[in-house]
């Protein structure tokens, strides 16, 4: 093993691929991502395995699926017969260090494993959802980890989440001025949180590891956890991510640069978040794990890139895209989502308010009716998977032809539909039964809270 490689993740949750003047984009600057990616390789075809923070964040840390990493739902811990990934660092001698920006990633889920220093310090919490913390001033999310980055020894593996670029309505810190545009087109205030996390957060920690004479020795990624449906559901306010497995949510960003890896580089094919780890073993030199399903995206011949898994079974949606094709099952329409999101939206922001009794009555109705959408009403992950696969409503899209998923070719191509489904079929034969988090009842009630506070009860 090589002694000088040291590893650092950079996530920026929500970031869009295609956003990023890396790939094309006009409608923001981003020098210090247009720096990574010139000196290093970009992947502009990269999926995440679920479009939520927790589930994807497992994925990257095993390098399995969910079916096979068991955390499919907010309540359920990582197995524990996989290693994550920090845990495999510091069995090679790594210090590590891991920087989380929401609660949920939390040790009780399992994703402190391996981290010599894991800290929730510093989240803000939502007035009146004490329970659900999240969001760490960029400045302060800068300091903890310069702070880090000169006080540890090497080799060293650091995970670092970043939450400004997270949808505007959970953010607790507002964005300074200089960088504040139209709330109303949504995308531009987007663009505005990228342009500000690229300068006032990803800049200086760059030019922190150069002046500590670190970058070049250090294996830097930046990822994005999933994207954003920037479409606007109201003023400021857009559907997110987590109500589907589109595109714009699935695609994520990945950049890497360092020893390894090819500078000036734009990777052909997919790459898939379950490939991050085997990829970052096989660069500094650590024998893959038997567990991995994902393959080094540097070295080798891969032989599964050209298909990804994604679920989202909490929504009632499982996907698989092969080749060119993706298939996608759904227990219900996605306008339905869009629907919820709404009702969603008028409990949260009517919690804890005294109502007109009328109104109160259709609020806890509301409440019940969105309640049974969650997971738990649904019933277990694999069940919900099951009778997708059994009864799931199919549509098919051909990507490259229809990028955003417009023409549902299913009725034209039933052979396709079929073949996938086998596979979609077969990739889930492996699947582990999941185990919850250990609780009482009163922090059963206290994520009901958390749940409540991010929308999703
Ligand atoms: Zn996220």
């Amino acid at each position: 093993m090589s002694e000088h490689r040291n590893v650092l993740i950079v996530v920026f949750d929500c970031l869009r691929p295609d956003h990023l003047p890396s790939l094309g984009y006009r409608g923001t600057s981003t020098p210090t991502i247009d720096r990574l990616a010139g000196e290093g390789t970009i992947f502009p075809d990269a999926y995440c395995q679920a479009p939520n923070t927790w589930i994807s964040h497992a994925s990257l840390f095993t390098g399995c699926n969910p079916y096979l990493h068991g955390l499919r739902t907010p309540t359920r811990k990582l197995s524990a017969d996989l290693q994550v990934m920090a845990e495999v660092f510091r069995e090679a001698g790594y210090a590590t260090y891991g920087l989380p920006a929401m609660s949920l990633l939390s040790r009780e889920a399992g994703f402190a494993r391996g981290f010599d220093e894991y800290t929730l310090d510093g989240l803000r919490s939502e007035p009146g959802v004490l329970a659900h913390r999240y969001d760490r001033a960029a400045d302060e999310t800068l300091a903890r980890t310069k702070d880090w980055l000169r006080r540890t020894s090497t080799p060293f593996f650091g995970w670092i989440h970043y939450f400004g670029t997270h949808k505007v309505e959970d953010q607790l810190f507002d964005l300074p001025e200089d960088y504040r545009r139209s709330y109303s087109p949504y995308a531009q205030h987007y663009d505005g949180k990228v342009s500000f996390a690229d300068e006032r957060f990803l800049a200086p920690l760059i030019d922190e590891l150069s002046g500590l004479g670190l970058l070049d020795d250090t294996i830097v990624i930046l990822w994005s956890d999933h994207g954003e449906d920037l479409r606007e559901i109201e003023h400021g306010r857009s559907w997110g991510h987590n109500w589907s497995l589109a595109e714009q949510v699935m695609r994520t960003v990945l950049i890497m640069r360092g020893p390894g890896i090819p500078p000036g580089n734009r990777h052909e094919g997919i790459a898939r978040s379950i490939d991050i780890l085997p990829t970052l073993v096989d660069l500094v030199g650590i024998p893959p794990l038997s567990q991995f399903e994902g393959e080094s995206l540097v070295q080798g011949s891969p032989t599964h890139m050209n298909t990804v898994y994604m679920e989202n079974l909490c929504q009632g949606f499982a996907a698989l895209r092969h080749g060119k094709y993706k298939l996608v099952l759904a227990q219900r329409e996605v306008a339905e989502v869009g629907s919820w999101r709404w009702k969603a939206s008028l409990i949260r922001r009517t919690a804890g308010q005294v109502m007109p009794a009328n109104l109160r009555r259709l609020r806890n109705r509301l409440r019940r009716s969105d309640a049974s959408l969650w997971c738990r009403e649904r019933g277990e992950p694999e069940d919900v998977m099951r009778r997708l696969l059994d009864h799931g409503t199919a549509r098919l899209y051909e990507l490259e032809a229809d990028p955003d998923e417009h023409h549902d070719l299913a009725a034209a191509l039933p052979e396709t539909v079929a073949e996938l489904r086998r596979r979609l079929t077969e990739s889930i034969e492996r699947t582990v039964p999941g185990s919850d988090i250990d609780m009482s009842e009163e922090e059963q009630e206290q994520l009901e809270d958390r749940l409540r506070g991010l929308g999703y009860l």
